[in-house]
């Protein structure tokens, strides 16, 4: 193998590229059948994937099968899996509990055009954990669930316009596909502290951004400013607790509390989009803050496992949907809230109990003591970010509290790492996103950590360059 870990007494003179070409010629070689099955895939879908995020160059591993915190790829290779579909699969891959609950359910039909038993109860479950919630409404994704909670607030207040966090990721939505993921240097995307809205990707109308004002998280003059001028005409201000997308980048207790003093002030809605964040507390961090919003976005973690997406709030704004209400807000999905998915999230929103949150929360920090001890030997400059059971790493950063900290960090070298961290079994998203389920322990952990070392061991030259 090329790469291998170099004899420290040697100089290792390799440079940046040669040590990417070296990497992804072991990463081919470790991957033949994924790299064939990757060839036909492109032939009948572009890029030959189906989910933008799940791509990388030079192309994705096939992963045939997982269990607990380990999955299985295509050649054969296991890895300790560290991103449980993007923080999704809390309790990682077929939870005894999960399967059997589906089992149980299936040979009876998965989806009718009906109400189920298992809905109010996945619908208390989420009522009883989340203080500010007193209804919820379910639907297939989280990008659907942001999609509704903007259309239940501009019902509610009669204004048009939404306030993002730079680099907040809230989905799919058109009007939430701004500011995601902005070049900070580009001059288009206006000053750190009074950042300009710029559409997120083609194909977005150009006078979406007309609706939609971005402010950085963690700043709260900022945000005072921007109510202050346009307050009357804001509908909603949605904020993830902890960014995750930008890159498990948390909000200040101070921000957090400011945005619901601005918003109850200013007669707009807060919304909080705990599609990731539900599962760092037992009632999600809005129970961290003690800050309540009116509206919460969820998904992920409460489908068990399946495609889901919910949202809830106080019942005066949530009370729009019942169909018998004066002037009743349309809320349809074929398969919203189906059987399969239902029974799914109750068996595995019961088995996440609160000491669960709190054993995987202890995993969680025991993984960025871990990350920022192995990066401070190899002398690696990087900041370990994230809260709970999440971590981030960030290259050549520091100190990262916005999301103009976080992307200007070097992604090249996340990217490079993360092929390495491939090759010794461990799999990370290629940002460098990292969760911990309850079907890691202690000793999970640390075995990540030793992987984690000796990656940075074989390219340690271009990391501390
Ligand atoms: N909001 C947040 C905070 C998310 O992290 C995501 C997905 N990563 C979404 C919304 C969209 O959810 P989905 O992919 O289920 O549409």
């Amino acid at each position: 193998m090329a790469l291998g870990v170099q004899n420290p007494s040697m100089v290792d003179s390799r440079t940046r590229s040669e040590v990417e070409a070296e990497v992804i010629a072991d990463y081919r070689a470790s991957s033949p059948r994924s790299a064939a099955l990757h060839e036909a895939a492109r032939r009948v879908m572009p890029g030959g994937d189906t989910r933008t995020v799940a791509f990388h160059a030079p192309y994705p591993l096939v992963i045939t099968q997982g269990r607990g915190c380990r999955v299985q790829d295509a050649d054969g290779r296991t890895y300790v899996d560290l991103l449980n579909n993007y923080t999704s699969l809390i309790h990682g891959h077929a939870h005894p509990a999960v399967v059997a609950a589906v089992s149980e359910r299936l040979p009876f039909g998965t989806a009718f055009p009906a109400p189920n038993e298992a809905q109010t109860r996945l619908a208390q479950i989420i009522v009883d954990r989340v203080a500010s919630v007193d209804m919820v409404r379910f639907c297939n994704s989280g990008s659907e669930a942001v999609m509704n909670a903007l259309r239940a607030a501009r019902a509610f207040t009669n204004r048009d316009l939404i306030v993002k966090m730079e680099g907040g990721y809230h989905g799919t939505y058109d009007d939430v596909e701004v500011s995601v993921r902005p070049d900070p240097r580009d001059p288009a995307a206006g000053p750190d502290r009074a950042p300009t809205a710029v559409l997120g990707t083609r194909g977005v109308p150009e006078n979406t951004i007309d609706n939609v004002l971005v402010t950085p998280l963690n700043d709260i003059e900022a945000v005072e400013r921007l109510m202050r001028e346009r307050g009357t005409e804001i509908a909603a201000v949605i904020v993830e607790p902890v960014m995750g997308s930008a890159g498990m980048v948390p909000g200040d207790q101070a921000f957090v509390e400011a945005l619901r003093a601005l918003t109850l002030e200013h007669e707009a809605l807060l919304i909080f989009d705990e599609v990731m964040s539900f599962r760092l507390e037992p009632g999600g961090m809005q129970q961290h803050y003690r800050v309540r919003p009116d509206l919460t976005t969820f998904a992920k973690i409460i489908g068990g496992g399946f495609p889901v997406g919910g949202f809830g709030g106080r019942a005066s704004v949530m009370e729009q949907f019942d169909p018998l209400s004066p002037a009743p807000l349309s809320q349809s999905g074929t398969f919203n809230g189906n059987l399969i998915t239902m029974v799914a999230g109750v068996a595995a929103m019961e088995a996440y109990t609160p000491a669960e949150v709190d054993r995987i929360n202890g995993l969680g920090s025991r993984l960025r003591d871990g990350l920022r001890t192995a990066l401070e030997e190899a002398g690696v400059p990087a900041a370990v970010t994230g809260y709970g059971s999440f971590a981030g790493v960030h290259f050549g950063a520091t100190g990262v509290r916005t999301y103009r900290d976080a992307a200007l960090a070097d992604k090249g070298l996340a990217r490079l790492l993360h092929l390495v961290l491939l090759l010794e079994g461990i799999y990370v998203a290629p940002r460098l996103m990292m969760c911990a389920s309850t079907a890691m322990d202690d000793a999970t952990i640390d075995e990540v950590l030793a992987g984690f070392r000796r990656a940075i061991g074989a390219i340690r030259p271009v990391l501390a360059a």
